[in-house]
């Protein structure tokens, strides 16, 4: 009698999930820090939390216990929580250090059983909860494993053509000299690297000029910084790029430079992909729609690009070129717009409406994939009150805060947010004022204040708790 309960209860054991891997994206300063922190807070605090409402297993009362464990995989550096929420709830509170690199936590959470008949043989079970953080622009590497160096230039070039009308840049007249038949020197080849990673970031942030933030760890290089791997750029010459470069010398500049990319594609990109794609359930990317709609059209223009080119490491079908290089597992993929509390609660509806039809083409290609695809409107550090002001002769639900760069109390009206997607013409109507708020001062429990985490929970784990 007792071999066969054990045997029950072992299969019962394979049977409930004990495993779930969760990663978190977003590009840089989308709210990737905070919002582990917060994902791995209110889990922590489960016991002792306000209820989580829509978070069922804590509804339920069946989650009994959470703790940081050490994990397996030693080649990813850790996600630094104490660090992170150290700086949350403090005397004098600070927002953490944001992501750079990958990094990796993990979560234990021992829970009671639901389902009547486990319960029969098992009344409660353990949960690990890999958490794996990672910079969204290097999802944006993806298509470059399918393009040679010479696809990938030109198509670089035709971007510049189309984007950078009015004046060149100094990467630009600098490699127009170059002469890519002969050999280069790598001290020189590094500098004019320099110049191009310059040359992206800036017509991305500051001109919004041009929309391709590649290679994606030239944006964001992690453990890369300063290694030769990433020291090279795209030909801009269309008479080298069309001629034959069989007879061209090994050690010739664009012989380097082509050895260089498929370097990077082959130890770097692939790698990536092959870990990332063959390990993750679950997925949540972060998008402050609010930085799109400050920064106007063009920015907006260019982060939907740029989101909607990142959604498509997302597009694999059945006979996709992905699903056969990798074997991806992501059953579930969140997207949502991160930092809700600068906008009173009224105004999320419209804003979760405005992330839909901005990311609508690709969210209808991932859903026609079979994944099952969530936009939510959240925040994981909630710093505002909402109060009803008088804005420019009007009563209006504004939201009430501490100002970061100031240090003062105001209270903003951030303008009013429309479901739809905006034309260029339509654009100068809406203006827009988000300003940054500081943590609050009262975190004292130790528990961070957030907006509909607990439905995040619920969408990324929730059933995993049977
Ligand atoms: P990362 O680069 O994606 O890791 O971004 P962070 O998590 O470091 O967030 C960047 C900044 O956005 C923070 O320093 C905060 O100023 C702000 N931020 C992030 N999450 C929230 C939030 O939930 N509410 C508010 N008000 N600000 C946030």
């Amino acid at each position: 009698m007792k071999r066969l309960f054990n045997t029950a209860e072992q299969l019962v054991e394979r049977g409930i999930d004990k495993r779930v891997r969760i990663a978190v994206t977003g590009l840089s300063k989308a709210g990737k820090t905070a919002f582990i922190t917060s994902f791995m807070n209110q889990l922590l605090h489960v016991t002792d939390n306000d209820p989580l409402p829509f978070f069922k297993p804590v509804k339920e009362g069946r989650l009994l216990a959470t703790k940081v464990s050490s994990y397996d995989e030693l080649h990813i550096p850790e996600f630094k929580y104490k660090q992170s929420i150290g700086y949350l709830v403090n005397d004098q509170p600070e927002w953490p250090p944001s992501t750079t690199g990958i990094s990796q936590a993990q979560l234990d959470v021992r829970y009671r059983i639901k389902n009547e008949w486990i319960r029969k043989v098992q009344k409660k079970s353990h949960l690990t909860i890999d958490i794996i953080d990672y910079p969204g622009e290097w999802l944006l590497d993806l298509p470059l494993l399918r393009l040679s160096y010479k696809e990938w230039s030109s198509q670089c070039l035709e971007l510049i053509k189309q984007n950078i009308s009015t004046s060149t840049t100094a990467w630009q007249e600098e490699s127009a000299q170059l002469v890519y038949q002969q050999a280069l020197s790598d001290e020189n080849i590094a500098e004019i690297s320099n110049g191009y990673k310059a040359f992206i970031k800036t017509s991305f942030t500051n001109d919004h000029t041009y929309n391709l933030l590649q290679p994606g760890r030239f944006i964001l290089p992690g453990e890369l910084e300063g290694a030769p791997v990433l020291d090279f750029f795209p030909v801009t010459d269309s008479n080298i790029l069309h001629s034959d470069w069989d007879s061209l010398a090994q050690d010739s500049l664009v012989k380097t430079l082509e050895k260089r990319y498929n370097y990077y594609k082959k130890k770097i990109v692939k790698p990536f992909f092959k870990e990332y794609f063959e390990k993750v359930d679950r997925q949540i990317l972060l998008v402050d729609c609010l930085e799109v709609l400050n920064g106007g059209y063009q920015n907006y223009s260019n982060m939907q690009f740029t989101l909607i080119e990142l959604l498509k490491s997302f597009h694999y079908g059945q006979s996709n070129w992905l699903k056969r290089m990798f074997n991806p597992s992501i059953d579930k993929l969140l997207i949502a717009a991160t930092k809700a509390d600068h906008v009173p609660p009224e105004q999320h509806r419209p804003l979760e409406g405005f992330l839909q039809a901005m990311l609508q083409e690709a969210r209808n290609d991932i859903q026609y994939q079979g994944i099952e695809l969530e936009t939510m409107v959240i925040s994981s550090v909630k710093t505002t009150e909402a109060v009803m002001a008088e804005h420019k002769g009007q009563k209006l639900m504004c939201v009430k805060g501490i100002e970061l760069e100031s240090g003062e109390e105001v209270i903003n009206y951030p303008g009013k947010l429309s479901e739809e997607l905006i034309t260029r013409n339509d654009w100068q109507e809406h203006q827009y004022d988000f300003i940054n708020f500081a943590v609050p001062e009262n975190l004292t429990n130790g528990i961070l204040p957030h907006i509909r985490m607990d439905k995040v929970l619920q969408f990324l784990i929730g059933d995993k708790f049977r």
